[in-house]
């Protein structure tokens, strides 16, 4: 996932009652499912979309194993769901009814919901159980789009965000990413509509309202995914698409024309690309993250779409997660450092191929910055790579930290080693532990073994364990430079100086990361008319691409420069995704001024934001999110 970094949450509500003896960083404290007595291995889904009760409807059939032979009862995840019936079976046998049971509702993990296996239901290592249900009205995986609020206007959307914890609110089953499942599907929607997931889509599927899946490598249920709307396809290559809405099908194809060199390139960096396809599908604007690398269809935000494929490290980022995360998965959500700092490090490597060093020393060094903004504002103890994490929400607990450091954990490890040893050390990791999971502690091990002992480089295993453990960064931890971004910033204090003219900036020659830098390295006491100046000679509050308008509106807000305020709001109600629209009402809620402007502001655009979004931005602004 690629998502948003924000400085107004503190996360000392994290530190756990718990005493510390009790804590078992194994342990998924996010779940409430018995793993360690039954296992899932399929679903069988069937189920309607239905528009108008914004609602998911129908069956999920759990194909399990028990793996106590004592074991009589099932605990599933679920939040907000209407279960009807529940039936067991044995293997060809009839199905049972079975009595069920909620357990006490959690804000964070939803409610347990417990399955009791009938008296006289023999041991058996093998069962199904098939569930009646339908989603609830606050189902949080769920965003149902009004056609209004789509391109092109006539038809709804629908889309599924799972990751962490919410495949649980449309589907009930064990929701951690310590198991995984393969799974079919059966999915009813309005004749006129489309439907894709997770899994096999064939382009060439006629509009039937009848949508037939199967996905045959085993996922963990947070990449479990589905969207319906007035999709239409376009190749970009043999094995490479895109699904969008046919108003932003073109400006699709162009942006991410680059998709099918890309996975191949991936392939020959990382080892094999295991999932066959590789499409993309651009959603509607309220897709509250960069992109979600749901298995063979990466759902990504049009934000992306700048007009010059300025942005595709997002589409990298996803892609290298079909390594990182997809196929090799954190065991539990406090080592996530292990599907973003890995992937993050890869996406790095892939952009550096295509794009060249310049650019990507470029982003290591914007993603080194926000990192440096996240020690500022994430509590010590969450810090660490791997922190004690028992509480909390595993949506946000801290900040983008695991993704910036852990990819310069992996940075440093490259340096130290040097490229050929780690490169190989990274495929035999991939090979190891293809479609399966792995604890930090696993990870450790394996390192150690592997590379540290292994190879000359002279780093110890408590030297890694310091970054995996500790606040903050070691002393010797290596610091992104780049040129260009340097001579950014350098013009910046130039022309705030008057040592040079706006006409004299070689804006034609940056790439919009540069801008971005020269925006943040502008001096903080700039007058209104200097930067009314500034944003009129570089179309600043007009810019298409949506990480300059984010750094540009947050320096507005931070500055309070009002002449730009409409602009401001404008950029508020054009993106839905977090990480450009929640920092620039944090700047608002925190420049002295403008919290109930702010406010205000959010209570006109929250109708366009996904649930997640506006959970999000009301933490920001101090409001009940409801
Ligand atoms: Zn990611």
């Amino acid at each position: 996932m690629l998502r948003t970094t924000l400085s107004m949450i503190t996360f000392a509500f994290l530190v756990s009652a718990c005493s510390q003896e009790t804590y078992d960083p194994s342990y998924d404290y996010f779940s409430f499912a018995n793993t360690e007595q039954v296992v899932t291995r399929h679903i069988d889904l069937d189920l309607t979309v239905d528009f108008s009760a914004e609602q998911l409807r129908g069956s999920a059939i759990l194909h399990l194993d028990r793996i106590d032979a004592s074991a009589t009862e099932i605990v599933l995840d679920s939040r907000g769901l209407h279960i009807s019936e529940v039936y067991v079976a044995l293997p060809d046998g009839p199905m049972l009814p079975a009595e069920f049971r909620f357990g006490e509702e959690d804000a964070i993990k939803g409610t347990p919901l417990t399955v009791s296996l009938p008296a006289d239901f023999k041991p058996n290592s093998k069962f199904r159980m098939r569930l009646d249900y339908r989603t609830g009205p606050g189902a949080t995986a769920l965003q149902w789009l009004p056609p209004e609020l789509t391109a092109g206007g006539k038809h709804p959307f629908m889309f599924t965000q799972s990751q962490a914890i919410h495949a649980r609110s449309w589907v009930p089953l064990q929701d951690t990413p310590a198991i995984r499942i393969t799974y079919s599907a059966v999915i009813h929607t309005p004749r006129q509509l489309l439907a894709v997931m997770s899994a096999n889509n064939d382009p060439l599927t006629p509009r039937s309202g009848e949508y037939h899946f199967d996905m045959p490598q085993p996922i963990p249920s947070y990449l479990l995914a589905l969207a319906v709307g007035n999709m239409f396809f376009a190749p970009l290559g043999r094995d490479t698409g895109v699904y969008t809405e046919p108003e932003v099908l073109d400006a699709a194809a162009f942006e991410f024309s680059g998709t099918q060199d890309m996975l191949d390139t991936a392939s020959e960096l990382f080892g094999p690309y295991q999932w066959g396809r590789y499409d993309l599908l651009v959603l509607p604007p309220s897709f509250p993250y960069g992109g979600m690398e749901n298995p063979r269809l990466s759902f990504v935000t049009p934000s992306l779409l700048a007009g010059d494929h300025s942005l595709v490290s997002v589409i990298a980022h996803e892609l290298a997660h079909s390594w990182s995360g997809n196929l090799v998965t954190n065991a539990t959500w406090r080592d996530q450092w292990l599907n973003e700092g890995m992937t993050s490090y890869l996406e790095s490597r892939l952009m550096e191929v295509l794009y060249g060093k310049d650019r990507v020393d470029e982003e290591r060094v914007l993603g080194f910055e926000e990192l440096l903004l996240n020690f500022e504002t994430v509590v010590p103890a969450q810090q660490a790579l791997a922190p004690r994490f028992d509480s909390g929400d595993p949506d946000d607990f801290q900040g983008t930290i695991h993704y910036h450091k852990g990819q310069l954990l992996l940075q440093y490890l490259e340096n130290a080693f040097g490229r050929d040893s780690f490169d190989k050390f990274l495929g035999s990791y991939f090979d190891d532990f293809a479609f399966g999971t792995i604890t930090t502690e696993r990870f450790l091990d394996y390192l150690d073994e592997n590379l540290l002992q292994r190879h000359e480089g002279n780093v110890s295993r408590s030297q890694v364990e310091t970054w995996v453990y500790e606040p903050g960064l070691p002393t010797d931890a290596p610091v992104p430079t780049s040129a260009t971004l340097d001579q950014a910033a350098a013009m910046a204090l130039a022309w705030s100086q008057g040592e040079l003219g706006l006409n004299e900036l070689p804006v034609d020659s940056w790439s919009p990361q540069a801008m971005v830098h020269f925006i943040n390295s502008l001096p903080a006491d700039l007058s209104n008319d200097e930067l009314g100046l500034l944003d009129k000679a570089l179309g600043l509050s007009d810019a298409r691409n949506a990480e300059i308008s984010r750094t540009w509106f947050i320096q507005v807000a931070k500055r309070q420069y009002r002449a730009a305020y409409d602009n401001l709001e404008q950029h508020l109600n054009r993106y839905g995704r977090t990480r450009l629209i929640a920092p620039v009402y944090g700047a608002m809620a925190e420049n002295g001024s403008d919290l109930e402007l702010a406010r205000e502001m959010f209570g006109r655009a929250r109708g366009k934001y996904h649930p997640l979004t506006i959970a999000n931005i009301a933490s920001v602004l101090q409001l009940e999110s409801n």
